[in-house]
């Protein structure tokens, strides 16, 4: 018998697979799916079994399997089959879009070692006269109690520390190893749930219709994960299994220890924070039908559950759900998939879906359910205040209506929340005497100044050097730092309002568990105010939080990309979400240079329907998604010529073998023209049907082009 093997090996063709025999010795245990250890050339490699069969060629010479890794594990028909569809869809090797399924200790690479625990049992070897042993052995009065005890119970080894270790040599005592989880330590929240009407309609309404696609719109603070649980409650029910996607779970660790706290050993959670280890364990208490329930972020759905009924996705708006390395998958696209081959129904939750979501959900496309009002009762009220002429009063940072609310708050001793978007002490370095400006090597990207290290570094390669003032160009001491970043607003507003802040981005959340160390102690209320980049927006609840203020939402919206718009709704709409949840009334202040910007007007009207139609307007006008899909190619490569003359002859193929129905735009030059030393040009490819597309694309990445990468994402 031969087994079809796909290994971890770069080859051109996406889904190759070598045939190996298979040793008698396995020839009972080996199946579909299995990871093995075989031969590839003068080295070994593992692999996964995709097909086992008796299409033996003569005129061949195979090598035999050498071993079978840890058989009682193997990726189960469905995710065989789901690899196949994504490998298929997403131009990409099918081996990778396994290995993306599989948490590290079990992908295919002999590199990895699982980190298994143990733990030995210890019971009586009942073949022998232990009462014989204890008349014999009477004056050893540490073997007799432990004799004693173990007959009552088997117990744990480590209990009797080594003092057992005679009994079990002379063979009085049995002891046996077995593989254990590690136990899992998260915060549970038991709080009592009660539902709304509005709620329990929605709940209703999900339950008893028959679509298999749905869109929970709700405003935020109207409580949708309240209906999470109790469709989750019913799957369970009917002995069926749920699969709940949040973002990214260690910003919300709110909603996991509800979950946790109503489902408990139910549900399995991977959580970022956890080892690999941990992953491993929580995945195999998956594997062997422990866990009904899994939440997790992105890679959650690959989750090996079977009989699945209901796949939760929410924040369906984020971008996180769609991974950006190769397997280029969206989450949500294999929702829907594993939704299809399970007969499941699909719910995506978002106080702002995507503009292509929520047009499906009015299409019909989706079954729309709504919670239209926030379980408070209340909106916050809004004030926007123009920056034009508060920078003429010289107030930049602070307005001075911000300013008043600040101080009126902290009197009433409530808390604020400050949004900036913007991570680091200043945004850019300049050199006041020559205009020099200091820019990573590696990238066409400003350097950031940051305090805490003092160090300028490269927020998107990482490059980092010890600051000084010292221009390297005119060697003046002349290097100032120009604009605004969380941590110097964080000294700003420490100085000015005498008050402890608490800073929460990138920076200060990057050990484990820190992100939910600075809630809590957000939450104890020994701080004044929270300073936060877009980390803050989501999934927190504070009852003594009273006034949102947003510092720079101009930024976010100047971003060149056709979702800038929908992003900064979004941003902007959930941080003002965290107000007015609970007793006090809310209140949010957005600083901006363009106070008419439909965006800003939409928001502080808490109006997304009209947002909606003014976005679905110039997304028609200029042919973006929901109107089109688009595809785009990044080509790089290590000099700027070979990626721009590569990308000129990738477009005149598409030109050639694509029809007028796709418009082809480009090559252009990146706007980060050169990221981690590669020069970078990009082909937009907008279509409606992609039955041809795939195939040209093939085509493509089959072509041989030396000295460039060439990157495609589909449906971006
Ligand atoms: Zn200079
Ligand atoms: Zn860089």
């Amino acid at each position: 018998m031969l087994a079809s093997v796909i290994i971890e090996y770069s080859v051109k063709s996406l889904n190759k697979v070598f045939d190996y025999i298979i040793p008698p010795k396995f020839s009972n245990i080996i199946r579909v799916g299995n990871k093995v250890i075989v031969p590839f050339g003068s080295s070994k490699v593992e692999g996964f079994v995709l097909k086992i069969h008796n299409n033996i060629d003569e005129s061949l010479d195979y090598r035999e399997i050498v071993d079978i890794q840890e058989s009682d594990f193997y990726l189960n028909d469905e995710l065989l089959k789901l690899g196949k569809y994504m490998s298929d869809f997403l131009l990409c090797n099918l081996i990778s879009c396994y290995q993306v399924m599989l948490p590290r200790a079990l992908k295919a690479s002999l590199k990895t070692n699982i980190n298994r625990k143990y733990e030995v049992k210890v019971y009586l070897n009942k073949s022998i006269d232990v009462d014989k042993y204890i008349l014999e052995h009477k004056r050893n009065k540490r073997e007799i109690e432990i004799i004693n005890i173990l007959k009552e119970k088997e117990c744990l080894k480590k209990e009797f520390g080594s003092s057992i270790n005679r009994l079990i040599e002379k063979n009085i005592v049995i002891s046996e190893r077995y593989e254990i989880n590690r136990e899992v330590k998260l915060d549970e929240d038991t709080k009592k749930i009660f539902l709304t009407s509005d709620q329990n309609k929605a709940v209703d309404e999900i339950i008893n219709s028959h679509d298999n696609k749905y869109l929970l719109y709700g405003v935020t603070g109207s409580g949708k994960t309240e209906v999470y649980i109790e469709l989750l409650k019913n799957i369970l029910k009917m002995n069926k299994t749920g699969i709940v996607l949040v973002p990214e779970i260690s910003l919300t660790p709110q909603i996991v220890a509800r979950f946790k706290g109503i489902f408990g050993n139910k549900v399995a959670v991977f959580h970022s924070s956890l080892s690999e280890g941990e992953k491993y364990d929580e995945y195999r208490r998956i594997m062997n039908n422990e866990v009904s329930l899994v939440v997790g972020a992105r890679s959650a759905i690959f989750a090996p559950l079977k009989n699945i009924g209901l796949i939760i996705i929410d924040e369906c708006q984020s971008s996180t759900y769609k991974q950006e390395s190769t397997p280029k998958y969206n989450a949500i696209d294999i929702a829907f998939k594993r939704g299809e081959y399970n007969n499941a129904k699909v719910v995506l939750g978002s106080a702002t879906p995507l503009l292509e979501q929520y047009a499906r959900g009015k299409k019909g496309v989706f079954h729309l359910v709504k919670l239209p009002a926030r379980i408070s009762g209340k909106f916050p009220s809004f004030d926007i205040v123009d920056m034009n002429i508060e920078s003429k009063k010289h107030n930049y940072i602070i307005s001075n209506k911000l300013d008043i609310e600040i101080n009126a708050a902290l009197s009433r001793k409530e808390q604020v929340i400050l949004l900036l978007n913007r991570r680091g002490y200043s945004t850019f370095l300049s050199c006041s005497n020559c205009g020099y400006v200091y820019k990573c090597p590696n990238c066409d990207i400003s350097l950031i100044y940051h305090r805490s290290s003092n160090s300028y570094s490269c927020h998107y390669c990482g490059y980092r050097i010890t600051s000084s003032n010292k221009c390297p160009k005119c060697h003046e001491d002349a290097i100032k730092d120009l604009g605004l970043g969380t941590e110097k607003l964080e000294s700003i507003l420490e100085k000015k309002y005498n008050v402890n802040v608490l800073r929460m981005d990138a920076d200060t959340t990057n050990t484990k568990n820190a992100h939910r160390k600075l809630i809590n102690e957000f939450s104890s209320g020994k701080y004044g105010i929270l300073v936060g980049t877009q980390m803050i927006s989501k999934g927190l609840n504070f009852e003594n939080v009273s006034l949102v203020g947003i510092i720079n939402p101009d930024a976010s919206l100047s971003i060149p990309d056709f979702r800038s718009g929908e992003r900064t709704y979004e941003l902007l709409s959930q941080t003002a979400g965290r107000v007015g949840r609970f007793d006090l009334p809310g209140k949010v202040i957005i600083q901006t240079y363009n106070p008419n910007n439909y965006v800003y007007q939409n928001v502080i009207k808490n109006d997304y329907d009209s947002f909606f139609n003014c976005e679905m307007n110039i997304r028609h006008k200029l042919m973006y998604p929901p109107y089109f899909y688009i595809c785009s190619l990044l080509v790089t490569s290590n000099t700027f010529d070979k990626a721009k003359d590569e990308s000129v002859k990738i477009k005149d193929y598409l030109d050639k073998h694509l029809d007028d129905s796709y418009i082809i735009l480009g090559p252009s030059v990146s706007s980060i023209v050169k990221l981690n030393n590669r020069y970078r040009f990009n082909i937009m490819i907008k279509y409606k049907e992609n039955d041809k597309l795939l195939k040209v694309l093939k085509e493509i990445t089959e072509l041989n082009i030396k000295n460039v990468n060439i990157d495609i994402n589909i449906n971006i």
